[in-house]
């Protein structure tokens, strides 16, 4: 037997069934016209931000960064819950402004952003987080070519790191942002070239789960932008403090501690140094805010045995879901919190292997889970599905298609 990960609490059964943001399983999948399907819950999405909201100072806004989840219906709802978004290509530009979103509340980071991506950024009028001296440079240059006043901030690639963070992103040798050091020069070229300063961007990393990981990382984020900020000699309009909140996914895994992060946020806040008293202040948060309001449903094609294991072959796979097949940047596989959905209230019967419909020995869902019986018909479902699911994963692989997607 493997464990699996803990499924996020809240979820009740109806009728021996799953419910997911007040509807039964079987419902949902009848109205979205059938399985694979992600489900994406706004009454969890709007729980998870009045607590967080509640736990971190009023003065420290919450931005979406889209590339958790950008599914058109639920980021029109997240236009009205979050105080900015964060967009990483210019197809989520694209995304961002067919919804409406204020390009004022937009920053765009991400290296390698190419010139037609910074003249569309240009003209709508969204921060560009400089990845390099190079890009900003070609930013200049267009925002002349074009007549726009480029609003541009620097991603700093910080000399530190978030401990026990999933994926680091800052600290050494990095793609992303531009080496703390070499940054004041860099500001006071983007200053000289007449572009609107827009502040700074310090992401140090994803999906931590240590309170005192993240209160550390945000000491270290507010110090370097405070030494930053003086060298340049002027105060610093707006700062994103990156995130990297993380949800439990495997065995084991505890919740982030948000009300400790928020106490010494408040404390550290209280006696900031004059550089960044009136500065602007953010979090950008993806997986936290959506990924456990999503949930995956696939329908069981096939039970069979082979050598005394028992498999449910299912029709989705990891082609919709990557991350819980362990193929999205982990080194042993582990299990997702993983339910028979259409029998959420049954006791755990059997051992089971939870297989995708792809020709291959990577598509798993749950190895040697305890799961109660369940046969060819049943729904199960995929806990933790709302960021880095369907955007995410090869949904042309095997040419068996996207999954479905509805908000409830
Ligand atoms: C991916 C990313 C995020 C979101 O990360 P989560 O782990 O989903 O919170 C935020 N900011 C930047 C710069 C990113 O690249």
């Amino acid at each position: 037997m493997k464990p699996l990960g803990p499924i996020p609490p809240g979820f009740v059964s109806r009728d021996g069934e799953l419910v997911i943001g007040g509807g039964k399983v079987s419902d949902l999948v009848a109205e979205a016209g059938g399985t694979p399907l992600f489900v994406y819950a706004r009454d969890r999405i709007a729980t998870r931000l009045s607590h967080l909201r509640a736990a971190m100072p009023a003065r420290v806004g919450i931005n979406y960064a889209i590339k958790a989840n950008p599914f058109e219906p639920l980021l029109s709802y997240m236009r009205g819950q979050v105080d900015g978004f964060d967009i990483a290509s210019g197809g989520e530009l694209q995304l961002v402004e067919r919804i409406g979103i204020d390009p004022a509340k937009v920053s765009f980071a991400g290296p390698g952003k190419r010139d037609d991506e910074l003249e569309a950024a240009l003209v709508a009028g969204v921060t560009l987080n400089c990845e390099s001296e190079g890009e900003a440079a070609r930013t200049l240059a267009i925002a002349e070519r074009i007549g726009r006043t480029p609003r541009m901030a620097v991603r700093v690639n910080p000399d530190f790191e978030l401990k026990g963070s999933g994926m680091k992103m800052g600290g050494g040798a990095k793609p992303f942002g531009v080496d703390a050091e070499r940054v004041p020069a860099l500001v006071r070229s983007i200053i000289e070239g007449r572009a609107e300063w827009r502040g700074f961007h310090i992401f140090t990393g994803s999906q931590a789960l240590s309170a005192d990981a993240i209160i550390d990382a945000q000491a270290n984020v507010l110090d370097l932008a405070a030494r930053l900020s003086d060298e340049v000699g002027i105060p610093l309009p707006k700062l994103n403090m990156g995130g990297g909140f993380g949800i439990p996914y495997f065995p084991g895994d505890s919740p982030l501690d948000i009300a400790a992060v928020g106490e010494a946020l408040h404390g550290r806040l209280a006696d900031l140094p004059a550089s960044l008293a009136r500065t602007d202040l953010c979090l950008e948060l993806g997986r936290y805010l959506v990924g456990e309001a999503g949930v995956y449903l696939t329908r069981v094609i096939d039970r069979k045995e082979s050598n005394g294991v028992t498999y449910l072959v299912t029709d989705g796979g990891l082609h919709h879901q990557l991350a819980a097949s362990g193929n999205f940047g982990t080194v042993v596989r582990r299990n997702y919190p993983v339910a028979i959905a259409s029998r959420f209230a049954a006791e755990p019967a059997e051992e089971v292997n939870v297989v995708g419909c792809l020709c291959t020995p990577l598509d798993r869902l749950a190895d040697a889970a305890e799961l109660p019986y369940a046969d060819v018909g049943d729904l199960v479902a995929v806990f933790c599905a709302g960021a880095y699911g369907a955007s995410a994963s090869p949904a042309s692989f095997l040419g068996q298609g996207p999954a479905r997607e509805m908000l409830v």
